[in-house]
């Protein structure tokens, strides 16, 4: 498939590493790009990432066979509205949201009749950088792009999305927005929650300098993500708010239960939850040790 237009809005980390993966695949003729700064904009076409610049949203879209909107979740609904009236009825509009739910009500508010057309979805890609000069081709080869279309999106426009996706290295999966809330607010929320926090602690003590310069590989690998955009991760946490709250209220009631352990110098219960979270990880993260 190659496509005549693709419109990105939001030329950052996201945006532009799938705008030069599709490129990189010769699946696209131009690539359009819009969003709030000028300079970062002029920074990607100067690198080659986007062809053109537009002067505002309505103008990358009119147009374009398909639209990627690539902003922070918070700014998905004002970016749709602006959409709304300049999209071709034929083309494809997809986003790369990291929550589901919010973006599918704010997209069925916004577009009406052109709903059918929006497909959403997730690339569950990433690194702590941001920004069009952190983006990369190769970001999404062998990563997992989970499409979350409702009852009523276009089967054709699904297609459309799903190709898209493979043309830039994705392995494309399907699941309801409310599931995709659900799990990516375990293994990807609330992790970020935890890091910030951990951080945010030893950094509020007065000895923090002596903390963070013996602080070695454990440390680093377990606190890289508080190095994530901070409002990236605030506008998260708000449009995922329940499922969230439901982890971090169970993750308070197992951290209460290590607490007391270690108080009445419970070794058993210790090491039998370091033992189930070690086999755990060993068998689900370590590719040699995954089980079939
Ligand atoms: P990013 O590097 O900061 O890029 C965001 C882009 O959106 C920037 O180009 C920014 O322009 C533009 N933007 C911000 N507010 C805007 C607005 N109101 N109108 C138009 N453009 C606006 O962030 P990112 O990491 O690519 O994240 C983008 C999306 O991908 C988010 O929805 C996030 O949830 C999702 N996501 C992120 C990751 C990850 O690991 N980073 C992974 C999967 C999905 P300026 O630079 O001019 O401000």
């Amino acid at each position: 498939m190659k496509l005549q237009r693709l419109a990105v809005i939001g030329v950052g980390l996201i945006g532009g590493s799938l705008a030069r993966a599709l490129r990189a695949a010769g699946a696209v003729e131009e690539i359009v790009g819009a969003g709030r700064r000028i300079e970062h904009l002029q920074q990607a076409v100067d690198l080659g990432v986007i062809d053109r610049a537009a002067v505002n949203v309505a103008d990358a879209v009119r147009g374009a066979d398909a639209v990627v909107l690539a902003v922070p979740v918070a700014a998905m609904e004002a970016v749709l509205g602006e959409c709304a009236g300049a999209v071709s009825p034929r083309a494809v509009l997809t986003d790369v949201g990291s929550v589901k739910g919010s973006v599918i009500r704010a997209a069925r508010e916004t577009l009406g009749p052109v709903f059918g057309r929006f497909v959403p979805g997730h690339p569950v890609a990433g690194t702590e950088r941001s920004g069009v000069a952190a983006s990369f081709a190769g970001l999404f080869e062998d990563h997992k792009i989970i499409l979350t279309p409702e009852p009523d999106t276009d089967r054709d426009a699904v297609d459309t999305v799903r190709t898209l996706w493979e043309q830039a290295g994705g392995q494309v999966v399907e699941m309801g927005a409310v599931h995709h809330d659900r799990v990516l607010a375990a293994c990807s929320h609330l992790p970020h929650v935890l890091a910030y926090s951990l951080v945010d602690m030893l950094v509020r003590r007065d000895d923090h300098r002596e903390i963070f310069e013996y602080a070695a590989g454990g440390f680093r690998d377990f606190t890289r993500i508080a190095s994530s955009d901070p409002d990236m991760w605030r506008d998260i946490c708000l449009a995922n708010r329940e499922p969230l709250l439901a982890l971090l209220e169970q993750y308070r009631l197992d951290l209460k239960r290590l607490m007391d352990a270690v108080e009445k110098g419970d070794a058993r219960a210790l090491h039998d939850t370091f033992q189930r979270a070690k086999h755990a990880r060993d068998r689900y993260t370590d590719p040699k040790k995954k089980a079939p």
